[in-house]
């Protein structure tokens, strides 16, 4: 029988586990962490009884996965749940904009028609896209005048999308979006990650998992398993030679797979893993309250996401701050109020609320005031609701899983070249030029995200190569 290892639980590992145990793979996953998943774990981070999301939260990826959602993960545990308003953007005179149902709902409420003129064509033909964009980069996209749309859209500065929408309300909602892909805004494909935020916001949703979003992690382990595969945690991979098996998955950053291979890898895949690039990183503070956080605007206290950052000027001006290696004194807040959509992660009227700025890569700063000031600025009188509070700097996001270098939760910064050639100049990227190794990391594309569909592309180029040998 065929065997493989994969180094990892994160949604890619075990995605590429579970792509290979349904081709009849005998599969083993060694996972670090004494808990499964990665970026899908969720912790009593401040108080018990609280689930908080430790790292990913919102799904939009996961719900629109061609692999996940073509997995029987509702019979293992997983449900989703959608808050009222997927996303929403407060302004400082009490007013905000939010991404509400479909483009043209969304558009109405903006005041701007050139929202839906923008959004409404990769929105509508969003379900035939997703394959397509999930996908490696350098390849022939099944459907090319929609990867087309999408693309025109994706490659353009964030500023110059910006032009295009009429007021500020509309152009700071943009700002939140692009601001996922943690790039200067004047940087072509920094709009990528907002055109398919947006997309997928109108046509499916912004989902948390019930329960917290380990449960995705902890159904697709419940499937392997059942499977025949194995997963063992408090396991961790420090020496190549102890893997035995047909095809060995690291779900690793470059860096990583490079120390682990050495000299094994071919010189050009070792030079590009050791030359990889980490991001800007995340600074996180969950936080237990007491009630709801008191939004002025209105829209806040049903959205499951809000991005705290103001204007798209202010907020451009954040990211290419941290972008350029400098902590800004007011830095892009990411909110997440999952227990609006799931209630069973509070406990007694206390509510956990997940929150994080994008800092400079390895930033050894204190930036708690800076985020919960984000939140007066607001949502004043927030402070007075905080119960118990957990702060997560980089360093310790390192400490807590290795591929988030520096603290950087993307696994790798989106630079021009990074998000074209990753994680290097190889046709395919996941294969490592060394028979029966590859990398199924969000280093890899379509990159970050719980999608599961970087794993689930290097498991298919395994077993293609496995076919081809057996031929
Ligand atoms: C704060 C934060 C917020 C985020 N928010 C979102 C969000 O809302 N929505 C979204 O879609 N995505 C979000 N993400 C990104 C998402 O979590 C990641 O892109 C995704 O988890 C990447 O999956 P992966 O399988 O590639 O790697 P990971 O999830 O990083 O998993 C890698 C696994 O490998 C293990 N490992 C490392 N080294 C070894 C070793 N030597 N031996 C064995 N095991 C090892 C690690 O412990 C880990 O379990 C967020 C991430 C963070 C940190």
């Amino acid at each position: 029988m065929t065997t493989a290892v994969v180094v990892g639980a994160g949604p890619n590992g075990l995605a590429a586990a579970l792509t290979l145990a349904q081709a009849g793979v005998e599969v083993h996953v060694r996972e670090a962490h004494a808990q499964i998943g990665g970026g899908t774990r969720s912790a009593d981070l401040t108080r018990n009884g609280l689930i908080h999301d430790v790292c990913a939260a919102a799904h939009p990826f996961g719900i629109a996965s061609p692999y996940l959602s073509s997995l029987p993960l509702a019979a293992h545990g997983l449900g989703w749940a959608h808050p009222t308003i997927a996303a929403s953007h407060p302004l400082d005179d009490g007013s905000g904009a939010s991404l509400i149902g479909g483009t043209g709902t969304t558009a109405a409420a903006l005041q701007d028609p050139n929202w839906a003129r923008l959004f409404g064509p990769i929105e509508r033909s969003f379900d035939d896209l997703v394959a397509d964009v999930l996908g490696p980069v350098l390849r022939t996209p099944t459907s090319p005048v929609r990867f087309g749309q999408f693309g025109m859209r994706a490659a353009l500065p964030a500023s110059a999308i910006a032009k295009l929408l009429r007021n500020e309300s509309s152009r700071a909602l943009f700002a939140g979006m692009a601001a996922h892909v943690i790039r200067p805004f004047n940087q072509p494909l920094s709009s990528s990650v907002a055109a398919l935020l947006i997309a997928a916001g109108h046509a499916v949703g912004w989902p948390v998992a019930v329960g917290g979003s380990h449960q995705i992690s902890k159904a697709m382990a419940s499937l392997l398993e059942s499977l025949g595969g194995q997963v063992t945690t408090s396991d961790p991979v420090t020496d190549a030679a102890e893997l035995d098996a047909d095809i060995i998955m690291f779900d690793l950053a470059p860096g990583a797979v490079a120390r682990l291979l050495n000299d094994r890898l071919p010189p050009k895949v070792r030079n590009s893993f050791t030359r990889w690039k980490h991001g800007p990183a995340a600074y996180k503070v969950d936080l237990a309250i007491e009630g709801d956080i008191p939004w002025t605007h209105a829209d806040g206290h049903q959205a499951g996401t809000l991005h705290l950052g103001g204007s798209f000027a202010e907020i451009a001006h954040a990211e290419r701050e941290v972008c350029a290696g400098r902590m800004p004194a007011r830095p892009f807040v990411l909110v997440g109020q999952q227990y609006l959509a799931d209630p069973t992660r509070s406990a007694n009227g206390i509510n956990p609320v997940w929150s994080y700025a994008h800092v400079p890569n390895g930033y050894t700063g204190n930036a708690t005031t800076a985020v919960l000031d984000q939140f007066e600025r607001f949502a004043p009188g927030t402070r007075d609701r905080v119960v118990a509070m957990h702060v997560t700097p980089p360093a310790d996001f390192e400490r807590y899983n290795a591929n988030y270098v520096g603290g950087d939760i993307l696994t790798g910064a989106n630079t021009v070249g990074q998000l074209i050639w990753r994680p290097s100049r190889r046709m395919n990227p996941y294969g490592l030029g060394l028979e029966g190794h590859y990398i199924c990391s969000a280093a890899t594309p379509p990159g970050a995200g719980v999608h599961g569909m970087c794993g689930w592309h290097a498991a298919q180029t395994a077993l293609a190569d496995l076919n081809s040998t057996l031929r």
